[in-house]
C-alpha cells in the first residue's frame, strides 16, 4: 500500500538520521577554505586564536575528536588537548584509560590479563607541538593533520583510527604562539623581517621550557606531565621541533652516544624501531636530507620527551630545518662528498648568535657525504615553511602507522619493561632511598617529593621508627621504595650522574654534551636522602599528593616570669635555613607598619633556652599591637615555623628593610634573566625591570639599593644584538654610557650582585681586584659543561646566612675568582670556595685542578658600596634550591644596615 511505504520510507529516513551525526554537524572547513590561504604559504601563518577556534569545530563537527582545555597558559591563553581516535574508541575512552593505568602500574596484572587487555586497547600515543615558539611549523601542520583524521573516510584512515588513541596537544607554549606570531606579523614585508624576538618566546624560560621536564616550575610543564604520568601513560611520547637552517632537513630517531644506563635498552629499541618508520617513510616519499643517529642523545634529563624514556616509554624526537618563521631561506648549493662535518649542537635557532647577515642566503652545506644515517645529504635551495609542513606530516603519519601495526608489542614492551622494573628494585642496587624528617629545609623536600610525585613516583611515610641497612631510622622517615614501574625515573634523578667522556688526543678539545651533565636533584636542592642497598621492612603509608609542611606558630615550652608577651615586647624567631623563610621575610617587611622591625642576627646569640646561629631572622614588636595571630598567618601562608620567643634577644643585628632591586633584561632574550625573575616572583621580592636606557639614564642610586645581572657575557651586555636587520630600539646594549651609570651606582652606596658570567662585565667595568682564572682557558684544558660541584660556604658572614658550611654549585662553564691584592680603598673576600681536591659531585669536569680552592663567590666592597659575583649559576632552571640564598642574602643586605 502506498500509504503504508510512505511510512516505511520516513521511519528509514529518521533512522538514517539518528546514525550518521555528522549529517546533523557542520561540516569542518578545510584549512585552507577556513583561513583563506593554504597552510604554509610563504609569509603566511594561522594565529594562535584560530588555531584553537579550528580545534573547537573539529570537535563540534566530527565524532573522532574531543577538544579539552588543561589549566591556562601563563599568559592566560587556551592550552588544549585533543584526543582524536574511532567513535567507537572514544565512547570507550575511560576503559582506555584505566587499562593504560593497569600496564603501567602491573603490580596484581598477570601476564594472562595483561594479554586479554593488549587484545583490546588500542595504542594511546601523545604528540606534543611547537613547545619552542619559534619553531612554528606543526602547530600549523596541525590544522591539516586533524581536518584529515576528522573527515576522510578511508580505510587508510579509519584503520588508524581503530588501532590508536591520539592525545594532540596543537601547542604546549600557546603564550609563544601568540608573541612569535604578533612578532612575526609586525616585521614582515619590512626591513625587519629577519630579526629575532627581542624577549622570550615563554615569559619565564623562553627555550629552557624545554628543560623543565623534572622540576615542573611551569604551568605548561605540568600539564604535559599530568597527560604523561598521571591521565594516560601513553605507550609513545613525540615532541616535534625544528633545529638550524644549514644542514639536515630533518633528524628522526635513533639517537646518539651516549646511552644513560637508566634508560632500559628496549626503551631504546623500540624509540629506534619507530624512528626509522619515519626514516623509511621519508624516503620512500623522495625527501631529501633526512638523518638519524647524530647531535641528539641517549644521555639527558630535563627534556619532555627524554622523561618518557626513564618512565619505559618511546620517546621520540624530530628536528626539521627552520624557515625564518614563515619567510623561506635560500642556501648556497653544494656538489655531493664533502667531508662530514658536525654541526655545533642545539637545536635552537637562537642559541648560535648569528654574527652573518640573515638576509643574505646562507651559505652552502659543509656535510654532504651520503652515509647510512644520512643517505641523501641536503645540498642547499630553498627551503619554505610548507616544506616543513610536508616533512612533518610525513612523519607525523609513520607514527601513526607504526602505531597501527606495533600495536600489541608496543603495550606488551611497556607492561613487560614496568614488571621489570619493579623485580629489579627488589633486588636492590638500591633497595630504596629514605629521607629523614629532620633537614637543613624542609621546604626544599617537599619540592623534591612533590615534583616526584607528579611524574608518577610511589611515596611513602613511616609512621613509626624502623631499622635499614643496620641503621635505625625515626618515624616521619620518607621512604621511596625502588621495587616501582618508574624506578629508572627517581633512581637517575638522586643518583650521582657518571658523564662517559669520549677520550680525545691531547690539545683537542672534548665534544660538547648535548647539554648538561648532571642533575642530581638531592644535591642540588641540599637534602640528605639515603640510599638503602639492602631490604628492610617497616611500615608505609602511600603519600600523594605531596602538600608542602605545615607552617604555624610555635609557642616556646618555657613559659618566663617577666612577662613579655604581655608587655607585647616579645620577639618571633625564624630559621634563616628555610628558603621559604625569605617569603616570609618579604611579606613581614612589606606590611610593617611600624608594629614590628626585622633583623638578621650578626653572630651566635642565647636566648632563654635556646641557641641559634648568626642569621637567625628576629621579628621584634614595638609594642604597638600583639602580633601572634599575624605572625601564625605568616607561618601559614609561607609553610615555616615561627618561634615565639619569650626572651631577650641580646645579639648584634642587621636591621633589614625590603630592598629595592633593578633586574637588568637585555634585548637578547635571556634565558637566565627570565629564571631570575620566575624565582623572585616565587619567593615575593619586588623588582622592577631594568632595560638598556633605564640603566644609561644614571641616577640610579636613588632609584634602586641593589642592581641584578642574570648570567650574560660581557660582550653581549656591553652591546647586545648589533645587526641593523634588528629593529632599532632593541639593536645595542649598555655601551660605555651604562658601564659608568653601573659604576657611579656602586661608588655612590649601591650593591651590584651578577650572576655566573656576568662577573666578567663587573670585573672589567669597576676595575675590581678580582681575576677570572678561567677567563681564557682553552676546552682542551678545562671544561665543565654544567655539573654540580662541592663549595665551601662562610655562613658567619652576611652573604651565607643560612647555608651549610659545605654543599653542591651548578657549573656550567662558569667563572673562578682569585682575589688580587687591593691597590685602592677596595677590598674582597670569599665568601665561597672550591675545595683544593677534585669538586666534582655529579656529571663531567676536565681540568678539575683549575679549580681548586678558586673562590667562588666573592664580596668586593666598593666606594660605599659593594659588588657580589656569584661564580656559578646559583638559580639555575629554579632547581638548586641549595644555592638560592646566596642570591636572596645578597638583595635583603643591599637594605640592611647593621646596629
Ligand atoms: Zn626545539
Amino acid at each position: 500500500m502506498p500509504t503504508r511505504r510512505l511510512t516505511r520510507a520516513f521511519v528509514l529516513f529518521f533512522a538514517a538520521l539518528a546514525f550518521a551525526p555528522s549529517a546533523l554537524a557542520q561540516a569542518l572547513p578545510t584549512p585552507e577554505q577556513y583561513l583563506g590561504f593554504r597552510v604554509g604559504t610563504d609569509k603566511k601563518l594561522a594565529t594562535w586564536p584560530q588555531v584553537v577556534a579550528y580545534m573547537q569545530m573539529a570537535a563540534r563537527s566530527s565524532d573522532r575528536v574531543r577538544y579539552e582545555e588543561l589549566a591556562k597558559s601563563t599568559m592566560g591563553h587556551p592550552f588544549p588537548l585533543l584526543t582524536i581516535s574511532s567513535p567507537a574508541n572514544l565512547a570507550r575512552l575511560d576503559d582506555i584509560r584505566a587499562a593504560q593505568r593497569q600496564l603501567a602500574y602491573p603490580y596484581s596484572l598477570s601476564p594472562q590479563d595483561a594479554e586479554s587487555l593488549i587484545a583490546k586497547n588500542p595504542a594511546v600515543i601523545l604528540i606534543t607541538l611547537t613547545i619552542h615558539a619559534s619553531e612554528i611549523g606543526s602547530t600549523q601542520m596541525s590544522l591539516e593533520l586533524v581536518h584529515r583524521l576528522a573527515t576522510e573516510q578511508s580505510p587508510y584512515i579509519e584503520n588508524l583510527l581503530n588501532n590508536v588513541v591520539l592525545l594532540l596537544a596543537p601547542s604546549v607554549n600557546p603564550d609563544g604562539q601568540v608573541l612569535i606570531v604578533d612578532w612575526y606579523n609586525k616585521n614582515v614585508g619590512t626591513e625587519f623581517e629577519s630579526s629575532s624576538m627581542p624577549w622570550l618566546y615563554h615569559k619565564y624560560v623562553g627555550h629552557d621550557n624545554n628543560r623543565d621536564s623534572f622540576m615542573l616550575t611551569q604551568v605548561e610543564t605540568r600539564n604535559v606531565t599530568k597527560i604523561l604520568y598521571k591521565d594516560w601513560f601513553p605507550l609513545v611520547f613525540l615532541d616535534e621541533h625544528q633545529m638550524g637552517s644549514s644542514g639536515a632537513r630533518i633528524f628522526v630517531p635513533p639517537f646518539d652516544d651516549p646511552v644513560n644506563p637508566n634508560i632500559d635498552p628496549a626503551v631504546l629499541a623500540v624509540s629506534n624501531l619507530l624512528g626509522m618508520r619515519m626514516f623509511t617513510a621519508l624516503n620512500a616519499a623522495g625527501y631529501e636530507g633526512v638523518l638519524y643517529g647524530e647531535r641528539f642523545t641517549w644521555w639527558w634529563q630535563g627534556s619532555a620527551k627524554n622523561g618518557a624514556w626513564y618512565h619505559n616509554m618511546a620517546g621520540l624526537l624530530t628536528e626539521v630545518a627552520s624557515a625564518r618563521i614563515a619567510s623561506p631561506i635560500e642556501q648556497q648549493r653544494a656538489p655531493l662528498f664533502q667531508t662530514a662535518q658536525r654541526e655545533a649542537v642545539g637545536d635552537a635557532p637562537g642559541e648560535t648568535a648569528s654574527a652573518t647577515d640573515p638576509r643574505r642566503p646562507l651559505a652552502a652545506p659543509t656535510d654532504t657525504w651520503p652515509r647510512t644515517n644520512y643517505p641523501r645529504p641536503w645540498l642547499g635551495g630553498t627551503w619554505r615553511l610548507r616544506d616543513i609542513i610536508d616533512y612533518e606530516l610525513t612523519i607525523t603519519y609513520a607514527l601513526l602507522e607504526g602505531a597501527t601495526a606495533d600495536r600489541a608489542m608496543l603495550q606488551r614492551n611497556f607492561y613487560n619493561l614496568n614488571r621489570k622494573a619493579i623485580a629489579a628494585g627488589k633486588k636492590g642496587d638500591p633497595f630504596a632511598y629514605l629521607i629523614p624528617p629532620l633537614q637543613h629545609d624542609p621546604g626544599a623536600v617537599a619540592k623534591l617529593l612533590e615534583v616526584l610525585d607528579l611524574a608518577g613516583i610511589e611515596i611513602y611515610r613511616a609512621p613509626a621508627a624502623f631499622t635499614a641497612d643496620g641503621k635505625e631510622y625515626v618515624s616521619g622517615s620518607i621512604v621511596i621504595p625502588m621495587a616501582q614501574p618508574f624506578r629508572n625515573y627517581v633512581k637517575d634523578l638522586l643518583e650521582p650522574q657518571k658523564y662517559p667522556m669520549k677520550p680525545t688526543a691531547p690539545g683537542q678539545a672534548p665534544e660538547r654534551p648535548y647539554d648538561v651533565t648532571g642533575w642530581t636533584l638531592r644535591l642540588q636542592m641540599g637534602i640528605n636522602a639515603v640510599k638503602i642497598e639492602k631490604p628492610f621492612t617497616a611500615q608505609l603509608d602511600r603519600v600523594s599528593p605531596v602538600v608542602p609542611p605545615d607552617g604555624g606558630l610555635l609557642a616556646q615550652a618555657v613559659s618566663d616570669e617577666r612577662g613579655l608577651r604581655k608587655s607585647r615586647r616579645a620577639t618571633y624567631i625564624l630559621a634563616h635555613e628555610w628558603n621559604a623563610s625569605a617569603v616570609a621575610v618579604n611579606r613581614l617587611l612589606r606590611d610593617a607598619r611600624g608594629e614590628y622591625e626585622v633583623f638578621w642576627a650578626a653572630g651566635d646569640f642565647r636566648s632563654g633556652t635556646g641557641d641559634y646561629p648568626a642569621g637567625t631572622i628576629v621579628v621584634r614588636g614595638t609594642g604597638t599591637r600583639d602580633l601572634d595571630s599575624l605572625m601564625e598567618k605568616v607561618a601559614r601562608g609561607t609553610h615555616i615555623s615561627i618561634l615565639q620567643n619569650e626572651y631577650e634577644v641580646n645579639a648584634e643585628l642587621w636591621k633589614l628593610r625590603l630592598p629595592r632591586i633593578g633586574l637588568y633584561q637585555p634585548w637578547t632574550a635571556n634565558m637566565d634573566e627570565g629564571w631570575t625573575r620566575w624565582l623572585l616572583e616565587q619567593y615575593d621580592f619586588p623588582y622592577t625591570t631594568l632595560h638598556n636606557d633605564d640603566i644609561r639614564a644614571g641616577n640610579l642610586a636613588s632609584k634602586f639599593d641593589v642592581i641584578l645581572f642574570a648570567s650574560q657575557s660581557k660582550n653581549s651586555i656591553l652591546n647586545g644584538n648589533r645587526g641593523v636587520w634588528n629593529r632599532p630600539e632593541y639593536r645595542g646594549g649598555l655601551g660605555e654610557e651604562g658601564s659608568k651609570a653601573i659604576e657611579e651606582f656602586v661608588r655612590s652606596g649601591g650593591t651590584l650582585v651578577t650572576l655566573d658570567a656576568a662577573a666578567d662585565f663587573a670585573i672589567d667595568a669597576l676595575g675590581l681586584p678580582v681575576r677570572n682564572t678561567l677567563r681564557d682557558v682553552p676546552r682542551d684544558k678545562f671544561f665543565c659543561p654544567g655539573a654540580i660541584l662541592e663549595i665551601f660556604v662562610d655562613n658567619q658572614t652576611p652573604l651565607g646566612y643560612g647555608m651549610p658550611s659545605r654543599t653542591s654549585a651548578y657549573f656550567l662553564n662558569s667563572p673562578a675568582f682569585e682575589l688580587t691584592a687591593p691597590f685602592t680603598t677596595t677590598s674582597a673576600r670569599a665568601i665561597a670556595r672550591y675545595p683544593a681536591t677534585n669538586p666534582l659531585q655529579s656529571g663531567w669536569i676536565g681540568g678539575p685542578e683549575f679549580l681548586y680552592d678558586r673562590v667562588a663567590v666573592a664580596d668586593v666592597t666598593y666606594g660605599k658600596g659593594r659588588v657580589v659575583l656569584i661564580g656559578f649559576r646559583a638559580q639555575f632552571r629554579a632547581q638548586p634550591h641549595a644555592t638560592f640564598k646566596l642570591l636572596f642574602n645578597a638583595l635583603h643586605l643591599s637594605a640592611a644596615t647593621l646596629r
